[in-house]
């Protein structure tokens, strides 16, 4: 089954692409050819994905999913949040994004977080929305230099390692992304 992925970035389009397997082929904007950036100006990440998934569907007429992802971390009611991608900046430098959260979490002894993804999915003109979310805690330094985002930062509860430190394999088996994912996957074949 072919499927669009309103994303264009590669580590998202890698992580979805090993999880959903050959029964899926996953073409990017890129792939596309669709070069415009995609509005993402609403509140929440059901808003947010449910609008990419809406414009990519517009513009093509195909089936299509997209995804947003947000940091919530307890000690700061929930933020980065929806606004996780522009924390430091509309930059949206992932670097600058970790520095300032290690900043705001100085001294802070509770650091439990969670990840959490919504996929919204484009069926024959009919919306439907996934959620995917792993808990675990802030560490006080960056560690490893795999995955993307705020990986470096992220240790899953039952785990010593950040995402960082894993290879996508060990992040996608237990990851928000990868579990959203399973159930659109699982939607789909079912049906
Ligand atoms: P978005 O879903 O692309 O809007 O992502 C929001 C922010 O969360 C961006 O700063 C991403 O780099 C970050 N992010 C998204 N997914 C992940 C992930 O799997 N690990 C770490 N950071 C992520």
């Amino acid at each position: 089954m072919k499927l669009n992925f309103a994303t264009n970035n590669k580590h998202k389009l890698q992580e979805v692409r090993e999880v959903l397997g050959d029964s899926f082929l996953v073409e990017s904007l890129q792939s596309l050819g669709i070069n415009e950036d995609i509005p993402e100006d609403q509140q929440t990440l059901e808003g947010n994905a449910m609008q990419k998934a809406r414009f990519l569907y517009d513009r093509t007429g195909e089936d299509c999913f997209a995804d947003d992802t947000g940091l919530e971390v307890e000690a700061l009611n929930g933020a980065p949040g929806v606004y996780s991608a522009r924390y430091a900046g509309e930059s949206k430098n992932s670097l600058d994004n970790m520095a300032l959260l290690l900043k705001n979490m100085e001294g802070v002894k509770n650091r439990k977080a969670r990840f959490r993804t919504v996929i919204a999915l484009i069926l024959n003109g009919e919306g439907y929305l996934f959620e995917g979310v792993v808990n675990g805690v802030i560490t006080e330094q960056p560690r490893g230099a795999a995955g993307f985002g705020y990986d470096p930062l992220f240790v899953p509860d039952g785990y010593t390692t950040t995402f960082a430190e894993m290879d996508s394999e060990a992040k996608n088996a237990i990851s928000h992304r990868g579990l959203a994912v399973e159930k659109l996957a699982a939607f789909l074949l079912k049906r």
